[in-house]
């Protein structure tokens, strides 16, 4: 007998309303136990073990963490993936915070784990009523933190990019993957309980170092030169040039000194910066990253010091599939109510789901359920129904909508997309932001 579209779904539900508590407990056994990206060892463990459950052979260790299992349909066709990023931030003074490492899940990523499986759950109970597969795929380091401990792990050739899903993509742990969804916390304002639709920033990040020479501050501060002067003077000139930006472009420079010298005595002759660099466009953030190179340049110039800028790609701008948006809204409204929905928004903020954005058509919906701003000590999952087994309901609807009756929608899907990049060419542009440079203003 062959079963409606809606009776599948019917299924879905239900398998996952029984379950809500085991879908609930991955997210606040995943919240108490925060890991930072590409260390998630424990958090990878959780996912290996309740795949080990669910009876899927997996992948693990893939770009160090990550754990991709494929649920098979009754018969060939595409592949939708189900995604759920590993990995927290830092903020040691929340109160959900790991005391030793001062790791949090002040993004939610706990929630994203817990939907991803619960979607799983779901589908089992209807793939073989499905034509075309489902991968479910914890992932890595979508947070763009410590970048100075990635950087030390590509010198030892453990990884290329120091962001999870390019370095996934890199590896082609995305090859046989066609579309996407992943649901994240919320990082609106309102008080939805899902949106779908919200695009992003692109992202760069800068490691800037200038040289000086040290001299006593006291008495010989004229044999000096000043390295922090030429720092501060390259934040204004960034500062001097933002009206310059147009405001579609909605560039974002965020410099902070992370060393201002060695020591009050001494003109300081180490001074560090980092920054992000954010914008809608590639070609914005080609721009933008060419405006900081410039004024870096101008700080080193003025006091004759020399800077080196080290530029490291992080994120790509995120635009989904206006196809894979319908879809997914008309899910999310069907499991929350209309009335509970929110609209969709440009985020400055950035995600690696952008990479993927620019491979294969994604959708990223938001959910409801959290406290406070993100990234901020505030910031937790609270209502682990909203998010984490909602989300699981309208992804594994998502993907019943896709594979039903000979997979016609994932494949219109792909038919309608405009047109993407391949794996080489995607990895030639990001590759182009990566570069070191020494300018030395003592020799112009
Ligand atoms: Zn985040
Ligand atoms: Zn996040």
């Amino acid at each position: 007998m062959s079963l409606s579209k809606e009776d599948l779904k019917a299924q879905v539900k239900a398998e996952i309303d029984r379950r809500a508590g085991e879908i609930i407990d991955i997210s606040t056994d995943i919240l108490a136990h925060p890991e930072t990206g590409f260390f998630e060892a424990r958090t990878s463990e959780v996912v290996q073990k309740k795949f080990g459950e669910m009876g899927l052979a997996f992948t693990p260790e893939l770009a160090r963490t990550g754990v991709k299992a494929r649920m098979r349909g009754r018969k060939a066709g595409p592949t939708v993936g189900i995604l759920g990023e590993l990995d927290s931030i830092i903020t040691p003074d929340s109160p959900v915070a790991d005391p030793d490492t001062g790791a949090a899940h002040g993004c939610g990523h706990n929630a994203q784990i817990a939907s991803m499986i619960g979607a799983g759950l779901g589908l089992q109970a209807v793939m073989h009523h499905l034509d075309g597969d489902v991968v479910l795929f914890a992932v890595p380091a979508e947070e763009c933190i410590q970048i100075g401990e990635r950087l030390e792990l590509k010198e030892k050739g453990e990884l290329e990019f120091v962001i999870g899903k390019p370095e996934l993509i890199r590896l082609g742990a995305f090859d046989d993957i066609d579309m996407v969804t992943i649901t994240h916390t919320p990082h609106g304002l309102d008080d939805s309980h899902a949106s779908v639709g919200d695009t992003h920033n692109g992202a760069l990040v800068k490691r800037i170092r200038f040289s000086g020479v040290a001299a006593h501050a006291g008495s010989f501060a004229h044999k000096g030169i000043n390295a922090l002067k030429a720092a501060t003077i390259a934040i204004s000139a960034i500062d001097a040039q933002r009206e310059k930006f147009h405001e579609n472009d909605l560039v974002r420079i965020s410099p902070i000194i992370t060393k201002g010298g060695d020591a009050t005595s001494s003109v300081p002759s180490d001074v560090r910066i980092e920054t992000m660099v954010r914008a809608r466009t590639v070609e914005a953030m080609r721009e933008a990253s060419e405006t900081v190179d410039r004024s870096m340049r101008a700080g080193a110039l003025a006091v004759g010091a020399r800077v080196e800028i080290e530029t490291v790609s992080g994120y790509m701008p995120n635009n989904p599939d206006q196809r894979l948006i319908e879809l997914q809204y008309a899910n999310c409204a069907e499991v929350v109510g209309a009335d509970n929905m929110g609209g969709a928004r440009h985020q400055s903020g950035s995600t690696d789901v952008g990479d993927l954005s620019m491979l294969m058509p994604v959708v990223h919906p938001r959910s409801g359920g959290t406290e406070g701003a993100p990234h901020s000590r505030e910031y937790y999952v609270r209502d682990h129904t909203l998010a984490a087994v909602n989300p699981a309901k309208s992804m594994a609807m998502l993907a019943v909508d896709l594979l039903y009756d000979e997979a016609t929608e994932a494949r219109a899907v792909i038919a309608s997309a405009p047109p993407k990049l391949d794996r080489d060419a995607y990895l030639k542009l990001r590759r182009s932001f990566d570069r070191n440079e020494v300018f030395d203003g003592a020799a112009h």
